[in-house]
């Protein structure tokens, strides 16, 4: 049977995933099998998501706003607290608009698939996130991948190509999600504009952790043709996602975005949820910045962001190394192909702004004693 022969495969080749059963989690730290182990692997950031204060927070919100939002937003799930949370997530991306949609994945391929069709074209990293490619696929456009962060090979590939195209999307991670490392912002949107082009921005790892926006890290201004995609569920530390645009996009992805028209809203306590986290960040972005800077000269791997790409090579030792760290109580797991290129399998090490110096220390020497 197909499946199996897929899963033994899988097996024989150290690429099976399985899931690992977390009891309860407080701040950094999660509890599997009654035993705590320091978390060095969530996008939690700014370390909202498991703070019991903030979460005493929350259950005024249920208690104000109820537990769901009964509809999608075209319907009856449009709610006053939905639309405050798009006024101050626009504020923070420094946008007219922004629209909020159900995940991350959802807005990627809402956006993509609404924008782009027959007849267009994207111009695509090479190594952007699953949801973006996925959402190149569904749109019918023709798709460009340029070399990861090579604006010079983006302009050669918009010259030759722009011109046969109606309209044209230039799409990137601006922190790619497996390295840890910046798209050249400026750049694009320079090109962007030269060869009038949409610029989208996936800022799901750059917001709360460079800045509120990976735009004010290049002290760069979105234009009326950007579109930032913003995720709510890693330093912000809820769930959920926005797009932040010109009004006009925002009309249009109302209209025409079919993963935002035909789903329930996402909760109005969950909103407010945010509206609560989001009053957090700026202090919070500091630590982490600190974290930052540290766990970077321990380890020796030269990071900006939250995101640290520890790369072993092959799959076998990556899971090595990862249960290894797990026996010592730090929770790490290994990130293997397809999520990562053939022979680049690493441990995706994240810090953040609730690891205490020792902690950080700790794991730094217990990586180089393993080895
Ligand atoms: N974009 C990037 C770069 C991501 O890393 C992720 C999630 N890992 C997403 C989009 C999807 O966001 P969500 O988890 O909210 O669906």
């Amino acid at each position: 049977m197909e499946v199996d022969r897929i899963l033994n495969e899988l097996k024989k080749t150290n690429l099976y995933r399985k899931l690992r059963t977390i009891e309860k989690a407080e701040g950094v730290y999660v509890y599997i099998n009654g035993k705590r182990f320091i978390n060095f692997s969530s996008n939690d950031y700014l370390n909202l998501a498991f703070d019991r204060k903030i979460a005493a927070r929350h259950a005024e919100c249920v208690k104000t706003w109820g537990t769901g939002s009964g509809a999608a937003r075209l319907v009856t799930g449009n709610f006053s607290i939905h639309e405050k949370l798009e006024k101050k997530l626009a504020e923070i991306k420094k946008t007219e608009t922004a629209l909020l949609f159900t995940c991350g994945y959802m807005a990627n391929l809402g956006i993509l698939s609404s924008l782009l069709g027959d007849g267009d074209a994207i111009f695509s990293d090479q190594l952007n996130h699953a949801s973006l490619i996925d959402g190149c696929r569904l749109s019918k456009a023709e798709v460009f991948i340029y070399k990861h962060k090579d604006p010079d090979h983006l302009k050669k590939l918009l010259k030759a190509h722009r011109n046969r195209f109606k309209t044209v999307a230039i799409v990137t991670d601006s922190v790619f999600s497996m390295d840890g490392d910046i798209a050249p912002l400026d750049e694009l949107l320079k090109l962007a504009n030269d060869y009038d082009a949409y610029l989208i921005v996936d800022d799901a790892h750059a917001t709360g952790v460079i800045g509120y926006s990976s735009f004010d890290f290049f002290n760069q201004k979105p234009s009326e043709k950007t579109l930032i995609m913003g995720t709510l569920g890693k330093a912000v530390g809820t769930f959920g996602a926005f797009v932040a645009s010109s009004k006009p996009l925002r009309e249009f992805f109302i209209n025409r975005a079919r993963t935002f028209i035909f789903t329930t809203a996402i909760p109005p306590y969950l909103a407010c949820a945010t509206l609560e986290n989001l009053k957090y960040v700026k202090t919070r972005m500091k630590k982490l910045q600190e974290n930052i800077r540290l766990l970077s000269r321990l380890i020796n791997v030269k990071s900006q962001t939250a995101i640290f790409p520890f790369i072993v090579g092959d799959a076998g030792t990556a899971v090595e190394l990862s249960e290894k760290l797990f026996e010592r109580g730090f929770i790490i797991p290994a990130i293997r192909p397809p999520t990562v290129p053939e022979g680049t399998s690493r441990l995706r090490i994240t810090v953040s702004a609730g690891h205490s110096k020792e902690e950080i220390e700790k794991l730094a020497n217990t990586i180089s004693e393993l080895i």
